[in-house]
């Protein structure tokens, strides 16, 4: 007998899987003792919610759903009906013999981008260009905040390939094509699963409480790699750069302590990564350490034998004796359990396999406090979109715009722009257009197109509240030259780039921009001054346009906060993006990276401008109206100038000293004069 508070317990009721106090593997152990064959496979899979009802989670043990790329979105449904969604299926699974909680997991890529009026944040591309792994943190904090908001404690983020090639269309799901950057970008992991207290755990993986979610580094490996960019292709490569290429961002993720990794469909040298038992448990899990679950793509096993030779058995021994611990089933899961149950039965798949995949599913589990807190916490619903997570959001893109031209030579840059001007032009079919801004991944798993489909501010609505009240702004999609040149438009911002895609559908050969964009360009660049914004997930064909441009900025694909954009581009913020991939000048040169022996870029590898300081702006600005504030500095100069010669201070204080000072004076002069609040000074250099 067991003797708690109350009455007596039996030690059969004494459930220690539900104890919290007890520590976790001891927590794993006893529970799967108590599970049947049923219940294990039951674990290993993951279905979809429009497969799914309450009661099929139930009767089925089913151990995880999921919202995937290939569900039917759910217009405008909001956190609370996310939550109510989510919820009945827990209660599902609460409702079955050992009462397991599901878990549900999202393609959360870029924020939740699923969920209407949630944060967009730039995408990974756009991500990689800001090089700031602490803003990553803090993107990946905010993001689980918003997931976990709606009652989801899982995302299939982050993607950390490793892309090679542009024409690829998961291109914009890359941070970079340097291994190295997408090792350091692999921080976003820490915001959204926590930080593990004293270091790493050496594979095992870590969720630091309520409002963290599992994360899942994919796809498993080489997803990056494959010949002329095709997706879900061949990576045809040497063992040697696969480990030094496309492997040691899973490195960095495992010791980040990630809870999941998600398969490729890809094939290294001919073999599917899906089948590939030596990468998966000999690599990943052996020589990696990696303790967290091993989740297939969806459909995964299914692509492994292709028809008229199809035999799903097959597929699914080769995928979970490969080391497959959870099975993306979304539809066909009757199918999956029968098979799997035949294989086990008949000893194809011995029980150490099966138990250590539950084992491992169980770990993240628990390590979520799903025992304890399986249903959402609905004081967190506020925070999806909040204004802190959109300022956040706003950061990231000022951080991830590359300034790639300013002016036709060094003396007549353009940026920053006036915002006073009598009259400006916004022309093309990405000015305004959110849908575009956010690309792929976002409410539909191909992206949308036009403003409703969620909340954010376009291009064209930041510009229109950044400007001066008296400068006029005229939107025209697709203006021609004439009409341009007759209108005397101080200066044209021009919005192109390319049309949301996501997957195979936005693998591309030619790497064109979406029409009208060329026509665009030509209308405007020539009839006026113009700077052009390229909103697109890669870099594009742009070499034969680019003499007539006299500015020209990669905004890649910002997300919902366009107002990071001007802020930028009215000189609020400096340039500070450099390219996260090679800008190439023609696709015949494709693949081109960084270090390669014919290495002939039109914008190399970490290439980015940087505008002029906005010292000399707001200082001869002032000279009118606060002529002291010019005077002041000059003495200040003077006056350090003699202390160094003086000795009396090194040359090193005297800039820090004349730093401090001049922003000091700068920040007084703005509040009081300009009076749009306090802004942030940029002191660097041409
Ligand atoms: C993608 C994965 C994604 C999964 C679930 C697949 O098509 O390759 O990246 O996580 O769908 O939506």
């Amino acid at each position: 007998m067991l003797w708690g508070c109350g009455r007596a317990m039996s030690k059969e009721e004494y459930m220690k899987y539900k104890d919290p106090k007890q520590p976790v593997g001891v927590r794993v152990k006893d529970l799967l003792g108590r599970m049947t064959l049923e219940e294990k496979i039951g674990q290993m899979v993951q279905i979809d919610r429009i497969a799914a009802t309450r009661d099929i989670v139930k009767d089925y043990d089913i151990g995880s759903l999921l919202s995937g790329g290939g569900s039917i979105p759910l217009p405008r449904a909001t956190a609370a009906d996310w939550i109510e969604m989510v919820n009945d299926f827990q209660k599902g699974s609460l409702s079955t013999r050992l009462g397991i909680p599901m878990i549900y997991g999202i393609d959360a890529v870029h924020g939740h981008n699923s969920v209407y009026n949630a944060t967009i944040f730039p995408h990974n591309i756009g991500l990689g260009a800001t090089r700031d792994p602490e803003l990553l943190r803090r993107i990946g904090d905010a993001t689980a905040l918003e997931v976990r908001a709606t009652g989801i404690p899982y995302v299939f983020a982050p993607c950390i390939a490793v892309c090679r090639d542009p024409r690829w269309g998961r291109c914009y799901e890359s941070y970079s094509e340097d291994p190295k950057l997408v090792q350091e970008m692999t921080d976003i992991i820490l915001g959204l699963q926590g930080e593990i207290p004293n270091g790493s755990r050496k594979g095992v993986p870590y969720v630091g409480g309520k409002t963290k979610v599992a994360a899942c580094a994919k796809h498993f490996v080489g997803d990056g790699g494959t010949t002329k960019g095709i997706n879900e292709n061949n990576t045809l490569t040497s063992r040697h750069s696969l480990l030094s290429i496309h492997m040691p961002a899973y490195y960095d993720s495992i010791i980040k302590g990630v809870s999941t990794v998600m398969v490729s469909y890809s094939s290294w040298n001919g073999k599917k990564m899906h089948a590939n038992r030596e990468l998966i448990t000999g690599f990943l899990k052996g020589t990696l350490n990696f303790k967290g679950f091993v989740i297939s793509d969806w459909e995964g096993l299914d692509r492994l034998t292709s028809p008229p030779h199809s035999n799903y058995t097959y597929s699914v021994l080769a995928g979970v004796q490969a080391g497959i611990d959870m099975i993306m089933v979304p539809y066909n899961f009757t199918e999956f359990i029968n098979d799997l149950t035949y294989l086990a039965k008949n000893n194809f798949i011995s029980m150490d396999r099966i138990d250590d995949a539950v084992k491992r599913i169980l770990l993240v589990k628990f390590n979520l406090g799903l025992f304890e807190n399986p249903l959402a916490d609905l004081s967190l619903v506020n925070e999806v979109g909040s204004q802190e997570h959109r300022n956040l959001a706003r950061e990231a893109v000022r951080k991830s715009l590359v300034l790639l031209k300013n002016g036709k030579n060094a003396s007549d840059s353009l940026l920053p722009l006036p915002k006073k001007a009598s009259k400006i032009l916004v022309a093309g079919s990405h000015a305004d257009n959110l849908g575009y801004q956010c690309g792929g991944w976002t409410i539909a798993w191909q992206g949308f197109s036009g403003n409703n489909e969620t909340t954010g501010t376009t291009l064209l609505g930041a510009i229109s509240s950044t400007v001066d009240k008296d400068t006029e702004v005229v939107y025209l999609e697709n203006p021609d030259s004439e009409n341009v040149k007759s209108n005397h438009f101080d200066y044209a911002i021009v919005a192109v780039g390319e049309h949301p895609y996501t997957e195979s559908a936005g693998d591309s050969q030619t790497l064109t921009m979406s029409d009208p964009g060329p026509d665009v360009i030509n209308n405007v660049c020539g009839a006026v001054k113009c700077i052009v914004i390229v909103i697109s997930g890669r870099p594009l064909v742009i070499e034969p346009y680019i003499s007539s441009i006299d500015a020209l900025v990669a905004a890649w694909l910002p997300g919902s906060e366009g107002q990071g954009v001007t802020d930028v581009l009215f000189g609020d913020y400096g340039f500070t993006g450099k390219l996260p991939r090679t800008w190439f000048k023609t696709v015949d040169q494709l693949p081109m990276n960084v270090g390669d022996s014919h290495y002939d870029p039109l914008f190399p590898y970490g290439f980015g401008l940087t505008t002029k300081t906005m010292v000399a702006r707001s200082v001869s600005a002032g000279v009118g109206r606060r002529p002291f504030v010019p005077m002041v500095m000059i003495l200040l100069s003077v006056g350090l100038y003699f202390q160094v010669k003086r000795r009396k201070l090194s040359r090193s204080q005297a800039c820090l000293y004349q730093r401090w000072f001049s922003s000091f004076v700068l920040n007084h002069f703005q509040n009081n004069t300009i009076g749009r609040g306090r802004r942030q000074i940029q002191l660097q250099t041409l």
